[in-house]
C-alpha cells in the first residue's frame, strides 16, 4: 500500500489532521477538489478568533475564567438533549476540548509561533441566567495575523513533509466515493478536475479531466460544512428556527458544499446535528465579492439599536452579540428577514467591526502601527469601503432622512419616524442615570462600555 492514511479535504482540519499524523511516521496522501490558490480552505478566510480558558491574555484584561466556567457556559449553549444516542459523543468531545482549551492548547499554538491579540472579545454574551446559552466572560482570543496567522505554521509543517516524501498533495482531485470492504472504509474514488487558474477563494470549474482511486488503512474526511449550498441549508433547516430565510448569503466559499457528507452517509457513516446549524444574522452583501453571494459579518459592539423589519426595538435579549440563534428565530417569526442596526458615526468608529482577514488588514498584517492608528478614533478603511460601496447602509445627518432612506433601501414602507423617535429618545432617557431598566444598557455598563 502506498499511503497509510488518506485525508479529503485541505482546510484547516486536513491541515492539523496531517501534520500530526505525519508525526507518528505515517504516510499521507492529502486530496483536495480546489486548486493549491486555496489552501487552507475557510481557515484563511476568517477572523482567527480562538477559544481560550483562563489565558493570561484574559488575566490580564481581569477576567477570571475556569474550566468549571467554561464547561457550565458550555453545557448551556450547547442543550445536549439525547445523550444516550447523537449526543454521547458530543459530550465527550465537548468536555475533552474543554480540557484542551483550559489546559496545553495555548502552549502548544504559542510553541508553533502563533501569538494573540491582547484584547479578548465577548462574543455570544446570552443574556438569560447563570445556566443559560452564552459565555459569561470575553473568551474569543484573536491570533495576530488572524486566519492567515492560524494557517500559516500547519502549511509550513505540511508543506515540508511534503519536501521528504512524506506527504502527496493533490489540489484538483475531488473524491465522490468512498470505498469499502466488509464494512470498513478502505479508499476513495473520484474525478480529477481540470486545472484552474481561480484566485483564494473564487468558485473554480468541476469540469472533469479524467478521474483516480486510492486505497489506505485509514481516510480521514476533514471537508467542512454545508453553508456554501444554499439548498442543503434549506434541506436541513430545524424546524425550532422557525422558516428558512428566503434571502442568505454565503460567509463561505462555494467549495463548503456539503457534498462529502452525503457521500460518506452513503459509505455507511452517521451524519449527527444536522439540526445544530448556526447562521449569523448580521450578514451584509460584500461590496466587493470574491465567492458567490459573499456576505461579511459585522461583529456587533454592544450599542446599537436592532430594530426588526418594522421599526420595533427587539426585545431582550435580543442585544447585538448576545444570542445568534436566539434572534435568528426571533426575526423569522417577524415574517421578514431582515432588520436593522441603528447607530451614529461615534459607535461606527469605536466598535463596528467586520469578521474575516480581509477585513482587518492591521491584525492580518500584524502592523501594530495600523492598529495603534485604530484606538486614535475615525473609521477603520474597510468600514468606510462598505459606508461607501454597500448596498445595506442608509447613512442620513438627521433622523428623518434615515426613515425616508431604509423605507427606500427596502420598498417595505414599515418604518415610521414617530415610532423610531419615540423609542431613541426613551433610550436616550434611560442613559440620563446610573440607574436603568433597559437591559442593554445595564449590559453596556456591565462591561464597562459607557
Ligand atoms: C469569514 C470567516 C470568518 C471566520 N471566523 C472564525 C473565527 O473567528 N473563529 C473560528 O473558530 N472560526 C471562524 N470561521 C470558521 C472556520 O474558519 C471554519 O470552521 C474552519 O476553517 C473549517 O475548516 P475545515 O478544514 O473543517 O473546512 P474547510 O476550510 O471548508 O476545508 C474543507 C476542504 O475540503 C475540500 N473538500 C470538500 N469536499 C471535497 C471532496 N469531495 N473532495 C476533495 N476535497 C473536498 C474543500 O475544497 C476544502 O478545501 C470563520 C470562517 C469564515 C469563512
Amino acid at each position: 500500500m502506498e499511503y497509510d492514511v488518506i485525508v479529503v479535504g485541505a482546510g484547516l482540519s486536513g491541515l492539523v489532521a496531517t501534520s500530526e499524523i505525519v508525526k507518528s511516521g505515517k504516510k499521507v496522501l492529502l486530496l483536495d477538489q480546489e486548486p493549491e490558490s486555496s489552501l487552507g480552505g475557510q481557515a484563511w478566510w476568517s477572523f482567527g478568533g480562538l477559544f481560550l480558558v483562563n489565558s493570561p491574555e484574559q488575566r490580564w484584561m481581569g477576567i477570571k475564567d475556569s474550566r468549571e466556567l467554561a464547561w457550565q457556559d458550555w453545557l448551556g449553549s450547547a442543550g445536549f438533549d439525547r445523550e444516550e444516542d447523537e449526543d454521547y459523543w458530543g459530550r465527550k468531545w465537548a468536555e475533552a476540548y474543554i480540557d484542551f482549551a483550559a489546559g496545553e492548547k495555548r502552549a502548544w499554538l504559542h510553541s508553533l509561533g502563533i501569538r494573540f491579540f491582547p484584547v479578548v472579545g465577548w462574543a455570544e454574551r446570552g443574556g438569560y441566567l447563570a445556566e443559560g446559552h452564552g459565555n459569561s466572560v470575553p473568551r474569543f482570543h484573536v491570533v495576530w495575523g488572524t486566519g492567515p496567522g492560524i494557517v500559516k505554521p500547519f502549511e509550513q509543517m505540511v508543506r515540508s513533509a511534503m519536501s521528504s516524501g512524506v506527504v502527496d498533495y493533490r489540489p484538483r482531485h475531488r473524491v465522490d466515493e468512498l470505498i469499502t470492504h466488509e464494512g470498513a472504509v478502505i479508499g476513495v474514488r473520484g474525478s480529477i478536475l481540470i486545472s484552474s487558474s481561480a484566485e483564494r477563494g473564487e468558485e473554480s470549474s468541476r469540469e472533469v479531466l479524467g478521474d483516480f482511486e486510492f486505497h489506505a488503512q485509514a481516510v480521514v474526511i476533514s471537508s467542512g460544512g454545508i453553508g456554501g449550498n444554499h439548498e442543503l441549508v434549506r434541506q436541513n433547516w430545524p424546524p425550532g428556527l422557525g422558516k428558512a430565510p428566503k434571502t442568505m448569503l454565503s460567509g463561505v466559499p462555494a467549495h463548503v458544499d456539503g457534498r462529502m457528507l452525503g457521500i460518506t452517509e452513503q459509505a455507511g457513516g452517521r451524519i449527527v446535528n444536522r439540526d445544530r446549524m448556526w447562521h449569523y444574522t448580521e450578514g451584509i452583501k460584500n461590496w466587493n465579492p470574491i465567492w458567490p453571494k459573499h456576505g461579511i459579518r459585522i461583529l456587533p459592539g454592544p450599542s446599537s439599536l436592532w430594530l426588526d423589519a418594522k421599526g420595533q426595538r427587539f426585545p431582550a435579549p435580543n442585544f447585538p452579540g448576545f444570542d445568534t440563534l436566539g434572534t435568528l428565530k426571533t426575526i423569522q417569526d417577524t415574517g421578514y428577514d431582515y432588520s436593522w442596526f441603528i447607530l451614529t458615526k461615534k459607535v461606527i468608529e469605536k466598535e463596528f467591526a467586520l469578521s474575516g482577514s480581509e477585513q482587518n488588514p492591521d491584525l492580518t498584517g500584524k502592523s501594530i502601527r495600523m492598529v495603534l492608528s485604530r484606538a486614535l478614533g475615525g473609521i477603520p478603511a474597510p468600514v468606510q469601503a462598505f459606508l461607501d460601496h454597500g448596498e445595506d447602509f442608509v447613512i442620513a445627518h438627521t433622523l428623518p432622512e434615515l426613515v425616508a432612506g431604509m423605507n427606500k433601501l427596502t420598498s417595505d414602507n414599515l418604518i415610521k419616524l414617530a415610532e423610531i423617535e419615540r423609542q431613541l429618545i426613551a433610550r436616550d432617557r434611560e442613559m440620563d442615570n446610573k440607574f436603568t431598566k433597559d437591559l442593554q444598557i445595564t449590559a453596556l455598563r456591565g462591561q464597562g462600555t459607557t
